[in-house]
């Protein structure tokens, strides 16, 4: 059998285009993959949204979707105490106008925009509130 070149190289050729062709597919698909993971993390995100949006603007009527509500509004609950907890071993304040626990690091009230200037002559009494009895109660723990 005579040695062909001709037909040893096209069998290389259209084997290193097989190859080629393969790692093309190979790379849209990681591509494809990643595309499509993109798309539903954005597609989940709006959902969210959307539910949050609803849920705010009916969670007081008697939709169908009520079954939902009882399970957000129980974790909402122990989100807000778990916040509380946090802010407690934190050293949290509490606003002199409205009496909400306040980080800290908080300059204004996140519930009504009171200044949580310390020496704010405005509150002659803020170190009492301050150091009343749910404070306190937090610093013990520590
Ligand atoms: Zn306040």
């Amino acid at each position: 059998m005579a040695f062909d070149f001709e037909q040893i190289k096209q069998t290389m050729v259209s084997a290193g285009k097989e190859v080629s062709e393969k790692a093309k597919e190979a790379s849209s698909i990681a591509k494809l993959k990643l595309d499509i993971h993109t798309k539903e993390e954005f597609l989940t995100k709006q959902y969210a949204e959307l539910g949050k949006a609803f849920y705010q603007a009916h969670k007081n009527e008697d939709v169908p979707e009520r079954s939902f509500f009882a399970t957000i509004a129980e974790a909402e609950e122990e989100l807000d105490r778990l916040n509380n907890e946090l802010m407690d071993l934190q050293g949290a304040v509490r606003c002199p106008k409205c009496g909400s626990k306040q980080s800290d690091d908080n300059v204004f009230c996140n519930q009504c925009g009171t200044n949580l200037n310390w020496k704010n002559p405005e509150y002659e009494n803020f170190e009492e509130i301050i150091h009343g009895e749910n404070v306190s109660e937090g610093n013990s723990q520590l």
